[in-house]
């Protein structure tokens, strides 16, 4: 085993596992997922600590915990439609690849979204459809979905997410003012929209029609 698979066991087990992520399916694709190759190779000896780090562009991949946080919240079990907002990196739709059906990830950064396509295609990901635009307005020649993950900190919840949102389906997305958010879940039940509160966090902003004005 190469010093990344170790770093990579060792990331799962302290920082997943020991904070009471129980899904084995994540906990194996975050275990095989090479996080370094996410990031600047000045980065990668960094790559597996408990932090987020920078990933130019004033933007950054979230940390591991949250990662697995939120994606545990989205509880997929392999046939999901999922829309994640904020690509970014990368790394979240690789790991979102791995446990549901198909993944539409929309990054409002060109430079972001055209590094996340080259490194998923070199880690053999190939069920996500990527595209550059305001993710706050959804994809809604895509919709309904049965996740929708939001990766980056809104004032409020986006209305065209929740009408993107299909039955049964739940939504992941940060809320607060820009320095501070929740972590909230809704989940979709008929006309009704459940909210759960998941816990403290700290996004950068999303920034869109919907979300802050740049
Ligand atoms: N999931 C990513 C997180 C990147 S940070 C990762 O782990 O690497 C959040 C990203 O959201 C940034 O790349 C930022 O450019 C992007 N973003 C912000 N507002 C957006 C919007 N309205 N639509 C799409 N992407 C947005």
């Amino acid at each position: 085993m190469n010093d990344y698979a170790l770093s990579r066991r060792r990331m799962v087990q302290e920082q997943i596992q020991a904070r009471g992520i129980r899904d084995e399916r994540l906990l194996k694709a975050m275990t095989e997922v090479p996080r370094h190759l996410f990031v600047d190779e000045a980065l990668w000896t960094q790559a597996y600590n408990d932090h987020p780090l920078a990933i130019g562009e004033g933007q950054t991949i979230s940390q591991p915990y949250m990662v697995a946080l939120m994606t545990d919240a989205l509880g997929l079990t392999g046939k999901e439609r999922v829309l994640e907002i904020g690509t970014g990196s990368g790394y979240q739709t690789a790991i979102l690849a791995r446990l549901c059906d198909w993944v539409f990830s929309i990054e409002r950064l060109t430079p972001l979204s055209r590094r996340a396509q080259r490194v998923l295609e070199q880690v053999g990901v190939f069920n996500v459809n990527l595209r550059v635009g305001d993710g706050s307005k959804g994809w809604p020649e895509e919709a309904p979905f049965d996740g929708i993950m939001v990766t980056a900190g809104a004032p409020e919840i986006p209305q065209p997410l929740l009408q993107q949102l299909g039955e049964g389906g739940r939504l992941v997305v940060p809320v607060g003012d820009r320095y501070l958010q929740t972590l909230y879940r809704v989940t979709r039940r008929g006309q009704e929209l459940v909210k759960e509160d998941l816990g403290g966090c700290r996004f950068v902003d999303l920034v869109g029609q919907y979300g802050w004005k740049a």
